[in-house]
């Protein structure tokens, strides 16, 4: 039985050549290839006109390892989100997030999430699988192609915890920057906290910035949040923040989802200061992003009033703590934090890519 062609997307411009030559083609055709992957965003090799036509004809059917756009929802704020349909039929959601002066795209990094986090849609869903690099890669092209213009940042908070899919993830931030140009340190990371996980990831060399969802100042309100918490400490936790930021000398931000009257009381910002005063003896700058929760459907938590918000910061202020409130955008088109995959899976007719599976897990914005 011979193994299924590993598609293009995602391969560096030696690979490419070699590929190239494997074919009985001239080296330089890798290199053509390269920029018509990554630049042009071409999805069949069809598309490469500056390739002897007798040979694209004889290639158009090797997969590029793009995905098909089953829906877009464009939100008022320009926020689009994109359902991807994977070649095994699997569906995965992304965000394209449009600034003046940036781009972003919100990547997933699985099929659903096992982390199971009580107010995320992700987390209600269940895990159905890690993606392939050619899977991230593609939410990336995606969203360029369809602003017509260069992403500028790459955020892991979509669907998934990028940690359990360690190789690949950093697999696709090597070629986002390498293949792709995207600037490390326009690379962000969001984990929830996997043991072991974030001292592998210090070993790596990356530049990129490391964001972990904390959610809660203790251990037993963040057990109650994060299931997954109960396996993994916080001072653990915190300890590997702190030997994370020494090693690499990058700043960890901390992501706290605000749910009202659960964890953003003043007593919580108190204790969450001096957790992160621990953290901060390292001498890096470290830095809170408070989200005020985005509604789901299955969670019974609400939206803090915006007073709170604000009280919340000035507490952690005061305490020598930074802290910036994350904007929702999207919301009116469910593209915000928290919520993907849940609405708009719901809203395609006999197609939930999830109605079979039971509700075991969690994570992702
Ligand atoms: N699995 C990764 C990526 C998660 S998504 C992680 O846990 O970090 C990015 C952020 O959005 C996480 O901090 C996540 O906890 C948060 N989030 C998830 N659901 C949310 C919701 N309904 N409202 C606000 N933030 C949410």
């Amino acid at each position: 039985m011979s193994a299924l062609p590993i598609p293009l997307l995602g391969q560096s411009l030696s690979a490419l050549k070699d590929w190239a030559v494997a074919q009985g083609q001239p080296a330089y055709r890798g290199q053509q290839l390269h920029a018509w992957i990554y630049q042009k965003g071409i999805r069949s090799l069809e598309q490469v006109t500056v390739f002897p036509r007798a040979w694209r004809e004889a290639v158009q059917s090797y997969p590029v390892g793009r995905s098909r756009i089953v829906q877009r929802t464009e939100a008022r704020d320009g926020t689009v989100k994109f359902l991807l349909g994977l070649a095994d039929g699997q569906l995965i959601e992304t965000v394209g997030i449009p600034a003046a002066e940036r781009l972003t795209v919100c990547v997933s990094s699985q099929v659903g999430c096992p982390m199971a986090c009580d107010f995320c849609a992700t987390g209600k869903m269940g895990y159905r699988r890690n993606l392939e690099l050619h899977e991230i890669l593609d939410q990336v092209l995606t969203v360029q192609e369809d602003f017509g213009r260069r992403v500028s940042h790459v955020v892991f908070m979509g669907m998934g915890e990028p940690l359990l899919n360690r190789d690949t993830v950093v697999q696709a931030i090597r070629s986002l920057n390498r293949d792709i140009g995207i600037g490390q340190r326009h690379i962000t990371l969001s984990t929830v906290g996997v043991p072991r996980q974030i001292a592998w990831l210090a070993q790596q060399d990356l530049q990129i910035t490391l964001a972990v969802s904390l959610h809660a100042p203790n251990q037993d309100l963040r057990q109650q949040l994060i299931p997954s918490a109960a396996h993994y400490p916080l001072d653990a936790l915190i300890q590997d923040c702190r030997d994370y930021m020494l090693r690499t000398g990058r700043r960890v931000s901390f992501e706290y989802t605000l749910l009202s009257g659960v964890n953003d009381l003043p007593i919580h910002a108190r204790q969450l200061a001096q957790l992160l005063q621990q953290a901060s003896r390292s001498g890096v700058q470290l830095h809170v992003n408070l989200i005020p929760y985005n509604p789901i459907s299955g969670a019974d938590y609400q939206r803090p009033h915006p007073a709170r918000v604000k009280a919340f910061v000035r507490q952690l202020e005061q305490h020598q703590v930074r802290a910036t409130v994350r904007q929702t955008r999207g919301l009116d088109g469910n593209a915000a934090c928290g919520q993907l995959q849940g609405s708009f899976l719901r809203s395609l007719p006999g197609r939930n890519a999830f109605a079979s599976t039971s509700a075991q897990s969690a994570g992702a914005s």
